[in-house]
């Protein structure tokens, strides 16, 4: 017998009934629109990705379209939305699946997880919401849910453990579920994750599944999910070297394909003032002044950065050195309307910030 029985009723009902159905990515089983949102919604607010998936469809209705952009277009209108391996990840999937399945996704959470960027939950839910399958779903909401529903105390940063809760997970479904119910109950996880059983102050009275909680008549659901391991956060100084041309225009260049902010354009950056001075002092008469702007901070998901700006005023022959030893490496911008590359945020908010809309004679 299941255990506990009715869960997967229960939560279909409540759905149907109480679930969020007004989200673009919800009245469509396209499996490219579906993987989109899925992506967008890893680590970033509902609010948030709304107007980045209209963009997106907008620019790329199709996943042949995404796949013969270029790069740096994909980066482009990523821009703001953080983790930007995500976005690489996303054209790099959208070339294997025109190149490998013929421009159409593969139906099984099996294929779909050989994909790039797309781990065991994504492919869940897709297989789950486009075809049907009969899988569980175990993102961050979800394994709270279920590790209070079952009052689960493995140790979900163990990796076994949360094979373990997989597996339960699995058993938790019917034998041979419909389409229609298996969207409602992927739906459902995530919305009662989203909504009732928030991570805090679970609101256990008006629960779907109160009757069947386990966490809940132990009076423990602050216990559950237990996860013992913290994010290691290190905090990183960077100084942004703001390069000037005498008419104002600011240099920006590519930054490597790995690490933070990998691909985006960005400013050089040095891990010192001393290094930042260093690679100056070989213009001419050691090129330039220098001008020390409040530093910027933000956070990333292991990270702190600590961003110290300097501005560097060029006079014509050291530009002309600069372009000289740098050549097809970056480009002049003169605006704030040349702004349309993949920027990371903070430097594009400084850039705004500090130097005005038009910055360049
Ligand atoms: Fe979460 Fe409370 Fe519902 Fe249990 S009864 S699933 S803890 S909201």
């Amino acid at each position: 017998m299941k255990w506990p029985p009715d869960f997967f009723a229960r939560l279909v009902a409540w759905q149907r009934q109480h679930g969020r159905f007004g989200l673009p990515w919800q009245c469509t089983r396209d499996p490219y629109r579906v993987w989109l949102s899925e992506i967008m919604l890893q680590q970033t607010q509902v609010v948030t990705v709304l107007g980045y998936y209209q963009r997106f469809l907008e620019r790329f209705p199709t996943v042949d379209a995404l796949a013969h952009a270029p790069s740096d277009d994909v980066m482009a209108l990523w821009s703001g939305l953080g983790y930007y391996s995500r976005a690489r990840n996303l054209h790099a999937c959208a070339q294997q699946v025109v190149e490998r399945w013929g421009g159409r996704f593969p139906a099984t959470a099996a294929q779909l997880v050989t994909l790039p960027g797309i781990g065991p939950s994504t492919a869940a839910a897709i297989a789950a919401f486009c075809f049907g399958e009969r899988i569980s779903i175990m993102d961050g909401n979800v394994k709270r849910v279920l590790s209070r529903l079952l009052a689960f105390d493995g140790d979900l940063a163990n990796a076994q453990q949360e094979r373990s809760l997989n597996a339960l997970a699995q058993n938790l479904l019917p034998e041979a579920p419909s389409h229609d119910d298996m969207v409602a109950y992927t739906q459902g996880l995530m919305d009662l994750g989203a909504s009732l059983c928030a991570k805090s102050r679970p609101q256990c009275l008006v629960c779907p599944v109160q009757a069947l909680c386990l966490a809940h008549h132990q009076q423990a659901t602050a216990h559950f999910p237990v996860k013992t391991k913290k994010l290691a956060r290190k905090t990183v100084a960077w100084w942004w070297c703001v390069l000037r041309a005498s008419n104002g225009a600011v240099w920006l260049q590519k930054r490597p394909n790995r690490g933070i902010w990998a691909g985006l354009f960005s400013v050089p950056v040095f891990e010192s003032l001393d290094e930042l001075k260093a690679q100056l002092s070989v213009l001419p008469g050691g090129g330039c002044a220098l001008t020390e702007h409040p530093t910027v901070r933000h956070s990333l998901t292991h990270r702190d950065l600590v961003l110290h700006p300097v501005e560097v005023q060029l006079d014509e022959r050291s530009k002309a050195v600069w372009d000289g030893a740098h050549p097809n490496a970056g480009l002049w911008v003169r605006d704030t309307s040349d702004l349309t590359m993949g920027l990371p945020a903070p430097l594009k908010a400084w850039l705004q910030q500090a130097l005005g809309p038009g910055f360049s004679a």
